[in-house]
Formats: C-alpha cells, structure tokens, sequence
C-alpha cells in the first residue's frame, strides 16, 4: 500500500500515523517510544536532535583539541594489555600528523583477547570519540572503530549525526532509525506533490506547512519550516555544529522562534479569554460615604507602607474598578510586605460587599495569615474564616456555612479551599500566596468556584447588552521568586506583573556566613550565647524534599540533643508532621519570645514571620536549592536589628556546591538569586511551572533563547489582532490539548 492509499483509508493526515506504521517498530517498542511522549510520526519529525556528531570528516590529529568529538584514522603502531587492578588495553595510531592512544577499560579475558587480535599492530583503524587529555599524549577512551583498508578511500556520513533525547530501553540507533524513516517519508511527499497542484500541497502538508504569513517570514528572514525540520535532523557537512545547537542557525532560531510563539499565543489568549468575562468592578470609596475599611486598616498598621507598596495597590485598585477580571502577579523578593498588599486589596472587595479567598500553600503560612487578617480584621468588625485540611468537623462545619452565608468576609486557607462542599456566597477577589507553589490548575480550581452564572450588581446588568454571562473573581497572584522580565513575558503572559521592588526601611542585610559541619560544636556555642543574650534563631534541619517523615525525625533528634546540651535555654520544636494546634502553639510561643531557639524542618520556609528572630543555621543546606535557601533565609532580617545565616554544608562538598553557597553570600538579592537558580537548575524547577509546559519545550529554551523573547512578544499581538486565523494552528503545533487552560 503507499502511503496515499494508507491516508486515504484512515482519513487521518500520514504524519498522524502511529509510529508501529515504522519498519523496526513493534508493540514492545511502541512503549518505550511511549516513555518520551513519542505516538505520531509527527512526534518523531518535531523531536529534535540535542547535539550531532561529525562523522563526515576525518581530522588529522595534530588539529585535535581537548572537548572535540572526532573521527580520526591512522596505523595502529602499538598495542598493549595491561592488567593491574582492572584489564586495560591501550593502543596507539599515528595517521602522520601526530598521535593518539586509545584506551578500553573494564573488559574480560575473552574480550581482551578479542579486543587485541583485532587490533595488530600496523592496522589502520578509523575511530570516533570524545578527545580527553592523557598522560602523554591526548586520548580517546572506548572509541566507536573499525579496521579499514589502507588503500581504499574511508567511507564518511553524507550528514551530521544527530543524537536525540532518548530514555532507558530506547537506543540512539533505534530512534535514529525511525525518524529516518519519516524523512524519508516526507521527501517522498514532497517530490510527488511538486507535481500537483498548489492547494493540494497545502493541504497535504497541513502538519507541517508555514502558518505564519508570508510577509512575516520575509520580514523576519525565516526559513520554511519543512525546510528547517529537514536540515536539523541532517545537517549538511558544512554547518557549524555549535550554531546548530546554541547559537543562531537561522533553521533552529525559526524553530525555537516558533514554539516560543506558540507559548506566547497560548498564554496571551488563556488572558484575553479571561478579559472577556466579567467581574464586578470594586470602587474605591473616597468618594461615597461607605464604610472605609482600608482607611481604619492603615490607620491601625505600626508602620508606613512603602513605596512600592503603595504603587502596586494603586495598580491592583485600576485593575479591579474594571468590569473584567483582574489578573494581576505581585513579585516581592521575601520579606518586602506581600501581606500588607493583599490586606489592602482585600479590603477594597469586603467594602464593596464581596468575599475574598486567600489561598496558601503550607498549613503554617495559611495559619499565619489568619492570625494577622484576623488581628487587623476582627477590630473593622469583619470575619474571618479558616479552612485547612486539618479542621476539625465542627470547626470546618462553621467555616463553611459561613463561607456559605456571606457572613465571613475573610476566607483564608490552603487548597482545603476549592473542595466541592466550599461554597462562596459572593467571592469577589482571590488572592493566591506564594504562587510557585500551586499549579496552574490549583489557581484556576479557585477561580471557578467564584464564578457566578448570573449577575447581581444591577448597573452592571443594565448596561451590559446581552443577557447570558458569567461573573468572575478578580485574582491577584504573589510571588517571591522573582524572575528576569523577559522570562515573566514568557512565564506570565498571562498575567499582569507588578513589582515590589523595595524593603521596608531600616532592615540590615542578612550576613550570611557559609561553614563546614566540622565546625558544629563552635557553631552551637554561639547559637547558645546569642540566645542567652534574649537573640532567637531557628535551627533548620534539612533533607530532601520527598522524605518529609525523615526530615522529622532528624529534626526531633536535633531537638532532644539541643535540650540534653543547653537546659538552660527554652527550645521548641515545629515539624510538618505535628498536629494544627500544636504546630500553631509553638510557633505562637516563639513569636511571643517564650521559645527562644526553634528546631523546624523546612516547613517555615515560605512566609513566616517573627521579626524578632535574627539568626538562622541551615543544616545541610549543601541538599536545598537556592531559592529555597533564600526563601529560608528571608525568615531573619525582618526586624530592625542586624541577622546572621549560618549555612552548614556536610564535608566533602563539591567545588561546584561550595559556589552555590558563595552566591548566597555575596547577595541577598531574590533577583539574582533566581537568576543563578534559573541557570543551575531550569524554569520548569524554579517557578513551579511545569504545569504551563515551559519546561517541556522540544527546542526552545527560555534561558539561552531569552533575547528573542520581546520581539515574539510583540509578533503574537500582531498575529491575535491581523491573523487570528494562525493562531490555533500554531498552538496546536507545538503544544497541542496539553494546556487545558488555554480554554478557560
Ligand atoms: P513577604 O513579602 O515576604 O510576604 P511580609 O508581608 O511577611 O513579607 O512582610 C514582612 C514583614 O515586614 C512583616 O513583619 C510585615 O509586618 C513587615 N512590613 C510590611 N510592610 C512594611 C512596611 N512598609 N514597613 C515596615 N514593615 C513592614
Ligand atoms: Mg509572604
């Protein structure tokens, strides 16, 4: 059967076969091809190659250089076994401009007697391998090779080799092989269609034809993208390898243009989708004669809001006097007074007759927030309710009914919050604290449950014009992982950013001083010292994330040996694994100063707050990553007296680690912390945002490809407002149903 024939009996495009359609490929392999996300054969031609090899060139050895990966050919001039503790056979070949050794290790005696019947002296040899530095000469270490004639002129590869992201049970050759077969396949295509007519070939191509306009290719100078697809999976011999990966090949830059415009669509609309619903606009009330809560609020606040404070409330009461939902992000490197701006904006809705829903990620914070919403709320005569996975039924029975009632204007809580029984009488302002940690999906779980299918507000139904409409929450979002602007463009395009981008007053850098656990004993004298001296710190234990039972009971260990060594000092103890209540009544004890050294886990690590407390040790901080020591470290150094963090590593420590704690050293900016953390570890870890799939990117990055990021930017304005018939297309490409929120 050709492959018309096969697309016209399945009615499917040909790219959209599966890949069992594939010579090599059977059932077990379908599986493994599973394991990468890889179905269609139009998987397989947008699976990209991660790096290529260049075996269409041989490179005489004088030319090599340490980090090359080259094939070379020569005579093999010596050949020796040496078996020390482990059988070695090394070899040397000299192709006349200079010499290499080969080394293979960790082979049995069969093996090596193979291994050197094959390769006698004064045989010539062509290897391919990674250059390494030797003893005495540079080397190649289990090089691919093959005995060659002499005479006969070595075979070469027409093309660079691509190497393609793989997984276990799935070989290079195998992958390689299949996506061969689909070049193949679509080569075939082309030639047949150049003879048909020019609409058939469009519709043939439907897959991979050019969706962007002309004219924007032209102007933007970008290839068509069969051919990019074409020459990244078999570059000519010519092209420069590091362009191809890294840098500016114009056939990758329109690839990685393309997919990064894909994201950049899928966000843009997922917040015009937004727009086009409705809120309630929230009124500041300066003018009418309401009840001015906020005023009360600031009147009763110990201090000043700065002024970042100030102009990212003015910018969140802009967006909320509209009649579509706010979607707004705070950034505000720890400790900059995220709170105080949900209070205020929090307010402005209770004033305007709605309920607001604040959302935390961590039972502590949650717990936190209701205590301050409720110190600052309870005297305005408004109330607060709670929710947590750990209410009691009577408790959470109240909660809800008076969630239900409207009676509680405040509901704070963690996810407990979208649970089908909660109920919102009339939520008109979600705030979601420390973003990163919640998926998308979390945020937008929230949002429906203060949809509303019809209005209230009779202005606003008078004035609009249809009849059928829905009412939607405003959302502000916060954040303390700040990132560079051009990766929020990409990250947050969704949303609008806001940056608090000032301390309050009179705060003292934290000095942080980086130690080897050696010096545990000195650092425990210190601790004690500090303490008598009416200091409170936090010792924090650490572990892996996945453990948290260990992380425990390192933790209770620590404590009972602090108690047993310092009985003079009042020492608490907070975990993930102790009840609400208890959880709650330490760390009221040590806020009230009873306690004066807390032993905790990480649980603290996101948004508590005890200004008092001005010293922290991290034990083993050498495990956490760095925005979760900085978010750590942001614990100290609230108040106005001078903090010090103690970052404890276990020895030995790697060259590479002991530079991550340097960073946090030498700067207690969340920005560059984040941009170091970026670097280290990737987007899709730092922001939590795995789930908007920037992590899963086939080409793109939006680290290393950041620079192109304001021009798409602007190109997927352009593309929504003159060529929206592009813009589905262009999503489905790349990114296809896997965002379900784009439809939200
Ligand atoms: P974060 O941004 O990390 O959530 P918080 O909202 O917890 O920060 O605020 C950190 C501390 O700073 C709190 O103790 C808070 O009361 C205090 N604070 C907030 N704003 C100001 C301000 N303008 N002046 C002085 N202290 C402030
Ligand atoms: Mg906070």
């Amino acid at each position: 059967m050709t492959l018309h024939e096969k697309q016209n009996t399945t009615g499917a495009h040909w790219l959209e076969q599966s890949i069992i359609v594939l010579k090599g490929v059977g059932e077990k392999m379908l599986e493994r091809f599973a394991k990468r996300s890889l179905f269609t054969l139009n998987d397989l031609l947008f699976h990209l190659p991660v790096r290529y090899q260049d075996k269409t060139r041989v490179v005489p050895i004088s030319t090599l250089r340490v980090g090359d990966s080259a094939l070379v050919s020569g005579e093999l001039i010596q050949c020796k076994t040496h078996t020390a503790r482990r059988a070695v056979l090394t070899c040397e070949i000299n192709d006349g401009s200079g010499v290499i050794s080969l080394r293979f290790f960790h082979f049995n005696k069969q093996q090596a007697s193979a291994l050197t019947r094959a390769l006698e002296q004064g045989k010539w040899l062509k290897c391919f391998g990674d250059i390494k530095r030797g003893r005495q000469s540079l080397e190649i270490t289990h090089p691919e090779y093959r005995i060659i004639d002499q005479h006969q002129p070595i075979q070469l590869d027409e093309t660079l080799t691509p190497i393609y992201p793989t997984t276990e049970g799935l070989s290079q050759l195998a992958l390689r092989n299949a996506i061969q077969q689909v070049l193949q396949r679509l080569k075939q295509q082309i030639q047949q269609q150049a003879k048909v007519d020019e609409a058939t070939v469009s519709k043939e191509h439907a897959l991979v034809s050019d969706y962007l306009p002309l004219t924007i290719r032209q102007e933007l100078q970008l290839p068509s993208l069969i051919d990019a697809l074409l020459y990244l999976h078999s570059p000519p011999p010519d092209c420069p390898v590091f362009e191809l990966i890294e840098g500016n090949d114009p056939y990758r830059q329109s690839l990685v243009f393309e997919e990064l415009l894909a994201h950049q669509l899928t966000m843009k609309r997922a917040y015009q989708n937004q727009m086009q619903h409705y809120s309630y606009p929230l009124i500041t009330s300066n003018k009418t004669e309401k009840l001015q809560y906020s005023a009360q609020f600031l009147k009763q606040l110990p201090f000043k809001l700065t002024k970042a404070q100030l102009r990212v409330i003015a910018e969140i009461e802009t967006d909320v006097s509209q009649s579509h939902p706010m979607q707004r992000l705070v950034q505000g490197d720890v400790g900059s007074g995220k709170t105080a701006v949900a209070a205020m904006s929090a307010l402005l809705a209770i004033e305007n007759g709605f309920q607001v829903a604040l959302m935390a990620p961590t039972e502590l914070l949650a717990e936190q927030h209701r205590n301050n919403f409720q110190q600052w709320l309870q005297p305005l005569g408004l109330n607060v309710a709670w929710l947590s996975g750990k209410c009691k039924a009577k408790e959470r029975r109240e909660a809800l009914e008076s969630i239900a009632d409207g009676s509680a204007q405040m509901i704070i809580g963690t996810h407990a919050l979208f649970q089908t029984e909660v109920n919102f009488h009339q939520l008109g302002l979600v705030i979601i604290d420390e973003q990163h940690r919640f998926g998308v999906h979390q945020r937008l779980a929230l949002l429906q449950k203060g949809k509303k299918e019809k209005g209230i507000n009779q202005e606003m139904e008078q004035s609009n014009k249809q009849n059928e409409y829905d009412y939607y929450p405003h959302q502000l979002i916060m954040t303390a992982t700040p990132i560079p602007r051009t990766l929020a463009m990409t990250a947050y395009a969704d949303l609008d950013c806001s940056v608090i981008d000032e301390l309050p007053p009179g705060r003292t850098p934290v000095e942080t001083v980086v130690l080897g656990e050696q010096r545990r004993d000195d650092i425990l004298q210190r601790v004690h010292q500090a303490c008598l001296n009416g200091r409170q710190a936090y010792w924090v234990c650490t572990l892996i994330e996945e453990s948290e039972i260990l992380q425990c009971q390192a933790a209770e260990k620590t404590y009972e040996l602090l108690q047993n060594q310092f009985p003079d000092l009042s020492i608490g103890l907070v975990h993930g694994r102790m009840k609400a209540d208890e959880k709650l009544a330490v760390m009221h004890s040590f806020k009230q100063g009873e306690i004066l050294l807390l032993v905790a886990t990480t649980v603290i690590e996101v948004g508590v707050d005890v200004p008092n407390a001005s010293l922290m040790i991290i034990e083993n901080a050498e495990r956490l990553c760095l925005s979760q020591l900085h978010q750590l470290r942001g614990r100290v150094g609230r108040g106005s007296q001078s903090s010090a963090c103690v970052l404890m590593y276990g020895s030995p420590l790697s060259r590479n680690g002991k530079a991550r704690l340097m960073t946090l050293r030498a700067t207690n900016d969340g920005f560059e912390v984040a941009r170091k953390d970026l670097a280290l570890r990737g987007p899709g870890e730092v922001m939590g945002t795995r789930q908007t799939g920037l992590a899963e990117m086939k080409i793109a990055d939006i680290i290393r490809d950041q620079d192109l990021i304001p021009e798409i930017n602007t190109l997927a304005q352009r593309l929504i407002n003159d060529y929206p018939e592009t813009v589905d297309p262009i999503i489905n490409r790349w990114i296809g149903q896997k965002m379900e929120y784009q439809n939200v």
